[in-house]
């Protein structure tokens, strides 16, 4: 019986051991507190986790001496609570070692009682947790960024969609104003195309607040200087682009290549994103993040460009004549029943103006086909000098002319018609050393709805009035409506 005590006592005592052991080996922090919650005891993982020995901490409250500035108000309160109430609770909070660091913990508040069972101490168990909550964190930082990702994505594949519809550069650089303010929110931004002279750029679209350059000298940029995408605003050693107002504001100027050609420039500016109140890491994370959708937009750009261009360029090669440059027959179908049906509808003023060159056959025998192409090809220039959009000059084939003109009743299309009759009567045309004698077209005149409702009608109309002024002796402009006669004559 007595062996039975004794073993007992011994195994009590060696349970003591091992209880005690673990204290000191654990890692986790344990804090006694008393019923006014001042420090009873700390093991030595309390020690290690906070830097806070127990004989500098003995008797102090325990309340506030783990806290900090970012421990949250309420999960404090909840042990508080708890320990008032007596409670159990089981909290994740942010705690401060000794040094001031931070240190995230899972903590667990149990009371204790004594054998009797009255209410003496609490128990804090307090398991660092700082590596889960940080990888929490960069968790939740990756899906958002993975979030971010995707909607851009899926806003860039809708652009792209839109770009890829559009049928005319007009169209495409309203996409693009539209669709860029969108997708880069932050930025504001400009398209700039070369000139035709190629020594500039021209604005052809912008976005955002920013009162923008109208033209940019190539030779004032890096981008386009290099021949590679530029950013300015993350090195140490930068420097900004000339055509750039100010060194404050970071920028990317992303080239617009079309069929291998730089053909603009994208321009991304951003001078509502203060840098100041970031770090210089924020900054860099947030650049880069935009200097790829960036570039990315820059791609679809150039070829939606690429495409409009191709577009045009086959559009072009159907409705163009290519000697002149003149619209072709087929535009001119096309383009004068439209003008038809809105001089019906919005009783608009509608002109047309047949024109053929004077004994052609001629000059062709005299001065050969390649001189008479040249004729052609003046003939051409200068119909496109007198008649400007939106009257429009075509060649309907072989030296046959017409000026289509919208908006012109018919004393004004009289009017164009002898002026351009009397140009071409003026010009000089050097052909290999010398000149080609002058040249000379008869015009006959006619306007809507005395010329009938169709093309065709209004097309024979015209070429009455042109064959008559070739009756009456050439170089002459004639009217074809009723009475109105012969305009003018040599
Ligand atoms: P008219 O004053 O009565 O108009 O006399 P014309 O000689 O100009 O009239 P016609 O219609 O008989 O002759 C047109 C000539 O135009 C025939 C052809 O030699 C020439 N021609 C037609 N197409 C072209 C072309 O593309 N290039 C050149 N060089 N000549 C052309
Ligand atoms: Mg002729
Ligand atoms: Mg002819």
């Amino acid at each position: 019986m007595a062996k039975t005590r004794d073993d007992k006592a011994d195994k009590a005592v060696e349970y003591r051991r091992y209880a005690e052991l673990t204290l000191r080996h654990i890692l986790d922090a344990v804090l006694i507190t008393d019923l006014a919650n001042d420090i009873v005891w700390v093991n030595t993982g309390f020690e290690r986790m906070f830097g806070h020995r127990l004989e500098n901490i003995i008797g102090l409250p325990a309340r506030g001496l783990l806290d900090g500035p970012e421990t949250d108000p309420d999960a404090r309160d909840k042990v508080l609570r708890a320990i008032e109430g007596r409670e159990v609770l089981t909290v994740d909070i942010l705690h401060y070692s000794a040094t001031g660091e931070p240190i995230w913990v899972d903590k667990t508040l149990t009371p204790i009682f004594d054998e009797e069972g009255n209410h003496t101490n609490h128990m804090s168990i307090n398991r660092d947790i700082s590596k889960r909550r940080k990888m929490e964190e960069k968790t939740r930082e990756v899906m958002a960024n993975e979030e971010q990702r995707q909607h851009e994505r899926k806003l860039l594949s809708q652009v792209s969609e839109w770009l890829y519809s559009a049928k005319s550069l007009e169209e495409l650089l309203k996409v693009v104003q539209k669709s860029m303010h969108t997708l880069i929110p932050e930025s504001e931004g400009q398209l700039y195309i070369y000139s035709n002279s190629r020594d500039t750029l021209d604005l052809e679209t912008s976005w955002g607040d920013h009162a923008p350059q109208k033209h940019i000298d190539a030779e004032d940029c890096w981008a386009l200087r290099r021949g590679r995408a530029y950013s300015y605003g993350t090195r140490a050693i930068e420097f900004p682009c000339s055509h750039v107002d100010g060194e404050d504001t970071p920028y990317f100027c992303l080239p617009i290549i079309a069929h291998g050609e730089t053909i603009g420039l994208l321009h991304l500016a951003f001078s509502a994103f203060d840098r100041s109140i970031m770090s210089r890491k924020m900054v860099q994370t947030f650049l880069q993040q935009r200097w790829e959708l960036g570039l990315l937009c820059a791609e679809q750009i150039s070829l939606a460009v690429a495409n409009v261009q191709l577009r045009q360029e086959l559009m072009d090669q159907s409705v163009r004549d290519p000697l002149t440059s003149l619209w072709n027959r087929r535009w001119f179908l096309d383009a004068a029943h439209k003008e038809i049906g809105r001089a019906r509808r919005q009783d608009n003023a509608l002109s047309l103006i047949s024109i053929d060159v004077d004994h052609f056959k001629k000059f062709n025998d005299h001065h050969g086909h390649d001189a008479g192409d040249i004729v052609l090809r003046e003939v051409g220039a200068l119909m496109r000098e007198v008649f400007t959009p939106p009257l429009a000059p075509c060649r309907l084939g072989g030296e046959e002319f017409v000026a289509l003109l919208p908006g012109l009743d018919h004393a004004a299309a009289l009017e164009i018609a002898e002026t351009f009759r009397i140009a071409l009567s003026e010009l000089e045309l050097a052909y290999g050393d010398g000149k080609l004698p002058r040249i000379t077209a008869s015009a006959g005149v006619t306007s809507y709805p005395a010329s009938g409702e169709h093309v065709a009608d209004m097309l024979k109309h015209a070429d009455l009035a042109l064959y008559r002024a070739k009756d009456q002796g050439r170089n002459r402009v004639v009217s074809a409506l009723a009475g109105a006669g012969q305009l003018a004559a040599e």
